[in-house]
């Protein structure tokens, strides 16, 4: 017992604090000293040591006799008077049998949650809708969502305004109470959670207005976001605070941007490169021409050489997409697409048959097979 400190000094109060004082004093230090919060290797001494001095200050009984005896009072071998308190009725004798059964190994509570840890709030996803175009140039866009915000009433506190919540009038602010239970071995002290506070140790005797207590409420809130050029479907971007708010004054979760990009229907595209199908006819392969061709960029004149093949791929350099990590920007390929005419009137099947006599190719117009020939005569 000699080696004992002051009840006084462990709660770092005066010798005539009041109960008040000295219950907002071992609030502060179990919350301190928590095994499930400090993993530091006395935590649990030094908690141990908080509560037993806490057992006998927040008892006048036992606080007076700590005054008139010291830690004589609290030997189960001393006999004060104070029987109830000297530990000679109970099947336990002492604090540390008492704690030997809440932090044993086989107790659940040192990997209990502690329910006054900050904690982030949840994150959000949102998905933005972009053309095809908007994806290849970026924009801004103001997005509205609902999330849960502090509340403006409370500030978070959840008690009504005015007032604020207060030391849990059941487990004193510890969060945990007390339970004897007789076992065939005897009496013994279990740990459970309060169940006036949750746990959290403070109790909201009149709610906030706003939130019912839960200091939070639903909010419309918006976030201007900077769409980058070049995204495409499926990237996100991830706002960092923009979430749900958190508890116990942790921070707001993230809201992450998922973008999904509308199809065109001119172009395809793949990451920085970009696609087009050009139809000509057989007259501009042969004879070549110059032609516009649409890019997001703006129409573009492409030179088709004559003699083009159909499925020849034209490049046109800096008309794709920019990357989406900058300093590069993609081509627009053009495919060209010679289109066989399907209809033709009696003048110009008479130049058709005409252009196969002059390069030798002796066709007879048969329905099926005469087309086929004629491309033949082009491609040669
Ligand atoms: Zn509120
Ligand atoms: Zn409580």
């Amino acid at each position: 017992m000699a080696d004992k400190r002051d009840y006084y000094d462990v709660l770092g109060v005066s010798r005539d604090a009041s109960d008040d004082e000295i219950k907002k004093a071992y609030r502060k230090l179990s919350k301190k000293y928590h095994p499930d919060i400090n993993k530091e290797a006395d935590a649990d001494k030094k908690f141990k040591e908080v509560t037993e001095a806490y057992e006998v200050l927040s008892d006048s009984q036992k606080r007076a006799a700590y005054d008139q005896y010291g830690h004589a009072a609290n030997d189960p071998n001393f006999n004060s008077g104070f029987g109830g308190f000297s530990g000679g009725t109970g099947g336990f004798s002492g604090f540390d049998d008492i704690f030997d059964t809440f932090f044993g190994g086989s107790t659940g509570s040192r990997t209990s949650r502690n329910p006054n840890a900050p904690r982030q709030g949840s994150d959000l996803q949102y998905t933005v809708t972009l053309t095809f175009e908007e994806a290849i140039f970026g924009k801004e866009e103001t997005i509205n969502y609902q999330r849960r915000e502090e509340c403006h009433t409370c500030h978070g506190s959840g008690a009504k305004p005015g007032t604020s919540p207060e030391t849990c009038h059941k487990c004193h602010g510890s969060g945990v109470t007390q339970v004897e239970r007789n076992t065939p071995f005897g009496r013994v002290m279990t740990q459970a959670t309060c169940d006036v506070c949750n746990g959290t140790g403070t109790e909201i005797k009149e709610k906030c207005p706003s939130c019912h207590g839960s200091g939070t409420e639903t909010h419309q809130h918006s976030v201007k976001v900077t769409v980058p050029a070049g995204v495409e479907s499926d990237q996100q971007m991830r706002l960092s605070g923009q979430g749900e708010a958190g508890t116990n004054g942790g921070p707001y979760g993230d809201l992450y941007v998922v973008f999904q990009v509308k199809e065109s229907d001119k172009f395809e595209r793949d990451g920085t490169e970009i696609y087009y199908d050009l139809p000509i006819s057989f007259s501009q392969a042969a004879l070549g021409d110059e032609v516009k061709v649409p890019t997001v960029h703006g129409n573009v004149k492409l030179k088709i050489p004559a003699g083009t093949q159909t499925n020849t791929t034209f490049r046109l350099k800096g008309k794709g997409a920019p990357s989406v990590r900058g300093g590069y920007t993609g081509d627009q390929h053009v495919t060209v697409n010679v289109v066989t005419p399907k209809k033709l009137s009696d003048k110009e099947k008479e130049l058709f048959a005409e252009l196969a006599r002059l390069s030798g190719s002796d066709v007879k117009g048969s329905d099926s097979g005469f087309f086929d020939r004629i491309k033949d005569v082009f491609d040669k």
